[in-house]
């Protein structure tokens, strides 16, 4: 991208200020067209890329985007509106409004795991925000990228919206320029890189990240519901999720009992009908994790017990078909494991122990939680989703990511009673401190 290219992407977004909620739907409403026209492109694109089954790509990349654009057309007349708050009285005879404005230029770069979905939902807020965008896509995608390429070619002018094709050395390039946000998923470690990059030019940026979420399995817990929910959340996308459960956590006494469960659901799931690794490199991350021959590429998951923190599966994110447990005896106990990490972009309790449950969520702090749930929270749109701590800053989703991609302006009138301004000005006689004496115990 030329520098040219970015001032005039900067120019749009400046004349984008004077947009109406319809000027904004009608470059939602293009969106939704083009992805609802498209849908067997999509499929087909996230099958060569890395044999996404189609069930999966519908409901995890094609639905989710769908109702995002639903959702912010149907509400962004409300969010646009500038929103009158209380004044307090010592300003009395002021009006006070927020007004949500656009930010300007985004840059949004996109991880290849969800690579439809994670680059189109922020692209769906930066929109709904007003502001002009740069994608850039994930280049261990590239089918998917490309679409995307192709798609914002065929709808959007070039200062509207831009897509950048490319690895490394392409964030890097983009980098170099004053966006006005950065809004980033993937790994904690490119995270950081981001985070610096961002702040030696002071451009804010959304960091949704990884980390090990953990999962607790009680005693309480319905364990073929919390098999069969572990399991899905697990396999989906052949287990390389952010939110999936990293590792369980299990009671000793119904541990067996469920590990049994989920390894039947593993052995009994159609082999062909499931993602691949995405790379040669991510393999054989996942099988140095391991302490045996296992072939990852045939085994739809492989369970590992574990006893400590110190087994290479327990060392980062696992990010694939891999999936540790470790039996506890005493809840306490769990402190000691959790606590060993930063602080993880999910949580899951399986238990019918509702003081337990409350416990367990006032200790441990996450990004979202699921009770007696994996995953769905990413699929409510009302649900503000982003990590706290190293799993991420900032988050979207709904009115959530129209918010995050806006800059709240607060505008303050004087209407009435504009004589008052007097009482703040020299000289500071003993009557102006006795108001203000006054004002101070209102
Ligand atoms: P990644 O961090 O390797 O890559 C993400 C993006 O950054 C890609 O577009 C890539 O081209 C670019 N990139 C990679 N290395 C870079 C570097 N050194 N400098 C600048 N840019 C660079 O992540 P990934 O492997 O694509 O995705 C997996 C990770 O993402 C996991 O850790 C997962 O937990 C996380 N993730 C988080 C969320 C979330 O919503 N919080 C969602 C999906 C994935």
């Amino acid at each position: 991208m030329t520098q040219n290219s970015f001032e005039e992407l900067k120019k749009k977004a400046q004349q984008f200020r004077l947009d109406t909620p319809q000027d904004r739907i009608a470059r939602l409403q293009k969106l939704l067209n083009w992805v609802k026209t498209h849908e067997e492109e999509i499929l087909k694109a996230l099958e060569a890329d890395f044999n996404k089954p189609r069930f999966e790509t519908t409901i995890s990349e094609i639905f989710p985007v769908i109702t995002e654009i639903k959702y912010a057309i149907k509400n962004l007349k409300k969010w646009m509106r500038p929103q009158c708050v209380p004044t307090p009285m010592a300003l009395i005879g002021h009006k006070s409004t927020i007004r949500r404005e656009n930010k300007g230029v985004v840059l949004v770069i996109a991880p290849w795991n969800y690579p439809f979905n994670l680059a189109i939902v922020p692209l769906v807020s930066a929109l709904a925000a007003g502001n002009t965008v740069v994608i850039k896509p994930s280049e261990l995608t590239p089918h998917t990228s490309m679409l995307i390429h192709r798609m914002a070619e065929s709808i959007f002018s070039l200062d509207e919206v831009r897509v950048e094709l490319g690895a490394k050395e392409k964030t890097e390039e983009l980098l170099q320029y004053r966006f006005d946000h950065v809004f980033f998923t993937g790994s904690t470690t490119v995270g950081r890189i981001i985070a610096k990059a961002c702040a030696d030019k002071l451009i804010p940026t959304t960091l949704e990240l990884g980390g090990k979420s953990p999962t607790i399995i009680d005693e309480t817990a319905n364990l073929d519901e919390a098999a069969d929910k572990i399991f899905w959340g697990k396999y989906l996308n052949r287990a390389q999720t952010c939110v999936a459960p990293d590792y369980l956590l299990v009671h000793e006494s119904v541990a067996d009992t469920l590990v049994q469960k989920i390894r039947t659901l593993s052995a009994g799931f159609d082999k062909e009908n499931k993602g691949r690794i995405i790379s040669p490199r991510h393999q054989e991350r996942l099988q140095n994790m391991l302490n045996s021959p296992v072939d990852l590429n045939r085994q739809t998951l492989e369970l590992v017990e574990i006893k400590n923190t110190s087994h290479p599966a327990m060392q980062d994110e696992v990010f694939g078909p891999v999936l540790p447990y470790l039996k506890y005896k005493n809840i306490d106990e769990i402190d000691a494991v959790i606590g060993a990490y930063e602080k993880p972009l999910s949580f899951y309790i399986f238990s019918n122990n509702k003081t337990r449950v409350n416990q367990i969520l006032n200790k441990f702090p996450s990004g979202g939680v699921g009770i007696n749930s994996v995953l769905v929270q990413f699929g409510n749109h009302n649900l503000p989703f982003g990590g706290v701590g190293h799993s991420g800053s900032g988050e979207y989703h709904g009115y959530h990511g129209f918010l995050e991609m806006s800059h709240a302006r607060a505008v303050i009138e004087s209407r009435y009673f504009s004589f008052m301004r007097k009482i703040l000005m020299p000289p500071y006689s003993p009557y102006k401190y006795k108001i203000l004496d006054l004002i101070k115990n209102l």
